[in-house]
């Protein structure tokens, strides 16, 4: 199958796919409560004659083709606790949720990825894909532990095993009609950090009688910047951001405790746990320090997503795949960003890539960005990105 004709194709199911998208925004649903989503998803395999199985809950896999060799393409389906205010006509019909997050288009795209694949197998027989296309429409992408990682675990990524997979997330920084790749780290590693620092209350006039966790706390969020500056090879990327603190509540009272939170994302796993383990251990003896008046410190971690790792083969593969469909103009590079992503888990297991796909309209300079309540995406993208995932998927097995 020409790239010629599966862009063809891909438009001639364009009407589908916008209403898969419709429906499926009006009723976004938290991760690891997809439950509608997943029958939706469900129903209109069954309608394609597609078989699959569900996973993880609310997750659905489906195999398309025959043969030995497997590739595997993948898309989330969850939204996020978001109250909608895009002012579109298909706006969310569910308080305080919403498809901010593009996964509706995901689910859409990789829904008519399959009808797409499936009207090939049935024209020109099972064994004209060149393998078997498995299909997962993966739960809980927003919500640590990450439903990847139970996919995963209950055995997503076996019988068959992929030999590469292939993911793509919705861009609202490029414009509807490209697509961009980067190979190596692409993502960040992202680890909560929840710190208590106890202390001993007392009057505020006489603070040599109290242990003050809210001056350590405030050396703390400095000095834990020094792990950035000072602990990290300046040719590598971290970041940490203490984002919440709470103590105390009179003006004249140096409280018992201080809490805060914040996250450190990097890209590189051995100075990830060195980090963590350094964090822990600085948190430890600060909280004693005599400094303070001998108080504690402690600081618990809740592990997040690893870094999101392209390999270097599939990815010029599949920036190759897509500079055939979309033209080499078209094709940009991606500059790497410190979110986190649980396909993240699945680069960990099997090659994969996982490219952008633009979706801001041409005519605007500017839509607000993911996660946002006014987040909108062209759905003239539609097309596009089902076409690339099954151009990636066929070629690859050709
Ligand atoms: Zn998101
Ligand atoms: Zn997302």
């Amino acid at each position: 199958m020409s790239s010629h004709a599966i862009l063809q194709t891909a438009r001639a199911a364009h009407e589908t796919m916008r209403q898969a998208r419709r429906t499926l925004h009006r009723n976004p649903e938290l991760s690891f409560q997809e439950y509608e989503t997943s029958a939706f998803i469900q129903k209109r395999l069954t309608e394609l004659g597609i078989p699959f199985r569900v996973m993880a809950n609310t997750g659905v896999v489906a195999h398309i083709g025959s043969g030995d060799r497997c590739v595997a393409l993948r898309a989330d389906i969850d939204a996020l606790p978001i109250q909608e205010e895009s002012g579109v006509e298909y706006s969310s019909t569910k308080q305080g949720v919403m498809h901010a997050c593009g996964h509706d288009a995901h689910t859409a795209m990789l829904l008519g990825a399959a009808q797409i694949l499936k009207e090939r197998e049935s024209a020109e027989g099972a064994s004209s894909l060149g393998g078997v296309i498995k299909l997962i429409f993966q739960p809980g992408e927003e919500m640590s532990p990450g439903g990847a990682s139970i996919m995963i675990r209950e055995g997503v990524l076996e019988n068959p095993r992929p030999e590469a997979i292939f993911g793509q997330h919705v861009n609202p920084d490029a414009p509807c009609g490209t697509a961009a790749f980067v190979a190596g780290t692409m993502m960040a590693a992202t680890d909560e950090l929840y710190w208590t620092i106890r202390g001993k209350s007392g009057h505020a006039a006489q603070p040599h009688k109290a242990t003050d966790p809210v001056l350590a706390a405030a050396h703390l969020i400095t000095q834990v910047q020094t792990l950035i500056s000072r602990r990290l090879n300046p040719f590598e990327s971290g970041v940490m951001s203490i984002c919440t603190i709470h103590g105390g509540h009179a003006t004249n009272v140096i409280p018992d405790v201080v809490e805060m939170s914040g996250t450190l994302r990097s890209m590189n796993l051995e100075w990830r746990e060195a980090a963590l383990q350094t964090l822990q251990d600085h948190t430890r003896i600060l909280g004693a320090s005599p400094l303070y008046g001998g108080g504690s410190a402690e600081l618990r971690i809740e592990r997040g997503y690893p870094p999101l790792v392209n390999n270097t083969e599939t990815t010029s593969f599949a920036r190759n795949a897509a500079e055939n469909l979309i033209g080499v103009a078209n094709v940009e590079d991606f500059e790497p960003k410190m979110w986190g992503e649980d396909f993240a888990y699945y680069t960990h297991e099997i090659p994969g890539t996982f490219w952008m796909l633009g979706i801001r309209p041409p005519h605007l300079d500017f839509t607000p960005g993911l996660h946002n309540s006014k987040f909108i995406l062209d759905e003239n993208a539609l097309p596009i990105g089902a076409a690339l995932l099954v151009n990636a998927a066929l070629k690859r097995l050709a």
